[in-house]
């Protein structure tokens, strides 16, 4: 999933061949249309059967055309990118809507039922194929097989601008929730247009917005909203929320700009629980400790996944040219048990996805992490 520039020449690539197979479509719609305009007097029956003849032959590549656009599209979801990132957080189980593309930032039409359902994969292919909507996510219930909740964590623009990030994160380092924070920025995370930070995780509970910090408005801020005596800070979006998310591009905003990705993908995403926060997943055979659970990411693969082990020596890797392909074996180092693969293709910071064997390893909760040494 990292973004290297094979992958970037790749998504440029599809990117140019949908534009490619659009406009292809959009020529056989107006040779369709100049026929049409073109078709002879019915009384001329010989000339008027000719013309026929060709319209129908031009209806018929306009379908073909149109055709050729969807398929490619079905095989390329990210040729149109706010498609692509719909699709991947589907298949996590996390509903998103359409939004309008008039400054609003508000979801196209009634969307209340999706506060509840994810849309159907046929429902996000007819909302963005043709590239025409920003995206937006559902805040509060997943479709997850866990019943876990996604929550976003806002800093506003203003929050940013005026110092309170860095208040903000010496106050997580003073109540120990750090690491935490560290696992949450491993994950996905965007800017928005107006430069606020909005983060997202996985929790078991999530309750509706709830505002965290706020200042009262300076006399500026009252001439243009009288009424609001405070001004938000930091607040999160939890059960029934919804907020615009990259990769909307700037037409959707006031100022031009776009919401712009950070952090790992989706599939990054860390899940804070109680149990999750701390704890040390150990080998099964010999108990020796390989991973803190503050290095687990969800891969989407449904095998346990880690950026890194807990330290240098925790595990031992071996080449393995098993099934006709090269992968990369990883075994617990005090035993040699076999673990699982590592691949190159993890989220930040080190861009290893440590793919385990569930059955391989035990987890002993309430252990507090050790700080591990950088690979
Ligand atoms: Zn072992």
């Amino acid at each position: 999933m990292t973004a290297d520039a094979s992958t970037l020449a790749d998504v440029t690539g599809i990117a140019a061949e949908y534009a490619r197979l659009v406009a292809e479509a959009a020529r056989a719609t107006k040779r369709q249309q100049d026929l049409q305009a073109k078709r002879p007097d019915r009384g001329d029956t010989e000339a008027y059967a000719a013309h026929k003849e060709l319209e129908n032959a031009a209806t018929e590549a306009v379908y073909e055309a149109d055709d050729a656009v969807d398929a490619y599209l079905g095989e390329h979801p990210d040729a149109v990118p706010v498609y692509g990132a719909a699709r991947r957080w589907l298949d996590l189980g996390v509903c998103t809507v359409p939004v309008k593309n008039d400054g609003s930032k508000r979801p196209i039409g009634e969307w209340k039922e999706y506060q509840e359902r994810l849309p159907t994969s046929d429902e996000l292919f007819g909302w963005h194929h043709r590239g025409g909507s920003g995206l937006g996510i559902v805040t509060g219930r997943t479709g997850r097989e866990d019943g876990l909740a996604i929550e976003m964590f806002e800093l506003e623009a203003r929050a940013v601008s005026e110092g309170i990030l860095d208040k903000f994160t010496d106050a997580l380092k003073e109540a120990g929730l750090w690491e935490v924070w560290l696992r949450i920025t491993a994950g996905f995370w965007d800017v928005s247009p107006s430069g606020g930070f909005h983060a997202y995780w996985y929790c078991e509970d999530v309750t509706g917005n709830v505002k965290l910090a706020q200042r009262e408005a300076t006399p500026e801020e009252l001439v243009i909203k009288p009424g609001d005596k405070y001004r938000t800070l930091i607040e999160t979006r939890g059960r029934g929320g919804f907020t615009v998310i990259a990769p909307t591009p700037g037409s959707y905003h006031e100022t031009g700009r776009a919401w712009e990705a950070q952090g790992g993908p989706p599939e990054a995403l860390a899940i804070i629980t109680a149990e999750q926060r701390e704890g040390i997943f150990t080998c099964v055979c010999c108990g020796a400790p390989l991973f803190a659970s503050d290095s687990k990411f969800e891969s989407g693969t449904g095998w346990p996944s880690f950026y890194k082990p807990m330290s240098d020596d925790a595990v031992a890797e071996h080449e393995d040219r098993s099934f006709l392909m090269r992968r990369t074996e990883v075994r617990c180092a005090r035993c040699d048990a076999h673990l699982g693969h590592v691949f190159p293709d993890g989220p930040k910071p080190t861009g290893q996805r440590y793919c385990m064997n569930g059955v391989a390893l035990d987890f002993k909760p309430g252990g507090k992490p050790k700080e591990t040494p950088s690979r």
